[in-house]
């Protein structure tokens, strides 16, 4: 395994929401790096409507 690939593995190990710290449906869009459920709640802050 190169290093470039075990870099692309520890980030995915390690990204998980950093509103509650879940790992589970994070997203990475926007660079936001939370999960579904906190990005429906921090969603109407930042000017998003709604998300699916
Ligand atoms: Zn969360």
């Amino acid at each position: 395994m190169t290093d470039e690939k075990r870099n692309l593995r520890e980030e995915k190990k390690n990204r998980k929401c950093r509103v509650c710290g879940t790992r589970q449906a994070v997203i990475r869009k926007y660079k936001l790096l939370v999960c579904r459920r906190c990005f429906k709640e921090i969603a109407g802050k930042i000017g998003f409507k709604k998300f699916d």
